[in-house]
């Protein structure tokens, strides 16, 4: 099975990992714990009506981690080609990916070390938000000069993470759950 490293635990790192995890793809997150998230107050998340954006990261979290997602507090020093994947340097050690999304926020280093192409002054990705390198994603503040959202960043993970998937896959993959698989999980007492 494919694993994916996530360099980022906001918003869009942490919906890239939700998303990949969730679907079978090992997935860790790398991150330094300075999201914007910590400065917000949400008040335009569809489906928060009001939350501290603290609050809103923890059950991010939770909701990742309870699919399996393991969440690495280190900072990413350096991410590097290396044969089919990638090799990720945090606090000394290396570590190896089939994929990696970078999802650091308004800083844009790691992408310029990898390599990838710029527009400006953002990092250049398509609608599936991969760079100009095969298997490499950038996701969120990142790759937009001003449309700075939670949950514009949290699309591009998960954008991100459906293509990854849809590539291994070897299809287009859709992350459709129904109302059955709840009551699966919580035996058929989802929403109460
Ligand atoms: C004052 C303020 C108020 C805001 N209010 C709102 C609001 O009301 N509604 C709204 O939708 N948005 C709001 N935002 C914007 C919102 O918080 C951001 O759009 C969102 O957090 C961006 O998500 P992101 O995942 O792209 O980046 P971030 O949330 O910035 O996450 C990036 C993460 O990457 C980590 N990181 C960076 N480099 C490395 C590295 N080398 N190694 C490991 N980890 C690394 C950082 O520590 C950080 O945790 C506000 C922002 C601010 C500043």
């Amino acid at each position: 099975m494919a694993n994916v490293i996530v360099v980022g635990g906001g918003p869009a790192g942490l919906s890239a990992a939700l998303f990949a995890q969730k679907n079978g793809l090992e997935t860790t997150v790398f991150d330094t714990d300075q999201t914007w998230l910590h400065k917000a107050h949400l008040f335009n998340y569809p489906g928060i009506g009001s939350q501290d954006g603290t609050a809103f990261l923890e059950t991010l979290r939770r909701q990742a981690e309870g699919f399996g997602v393991e969440r690495v507090d280190a900072e990413v020093s350096d991410v590097s080609e290396s044969g089919e994947g990638f090799t990720v340097t945090a606090d000394g050690e290396d570590y190896d990916g089939d994929y990696v999304v970078l999802a650091t926020g308004a800083n844009r280093d790691l992408a310029d070390t990898l390599g990838c192409e710029f527009d400006g002054d953002i990092v250049d990705v398509d609608v599936t938000m991969e760079t100009s390198i095969e298997g490499a994603y950038a996701t969120g503040a990142m790759v937009r000069a001003e449309e700075w959202q939670a949950v514009i960043s949290a699309g591009d993970g998960a954008a991100a993470a459906l293509n990854i998937l849809s590539t291994e896959k070897g299809e287009n993959y859709h992350d459709f759950d129904v109302p059955a698989d709840a009551d699966a999980v919580f035996g058929g007492m989802a929403g109460e």
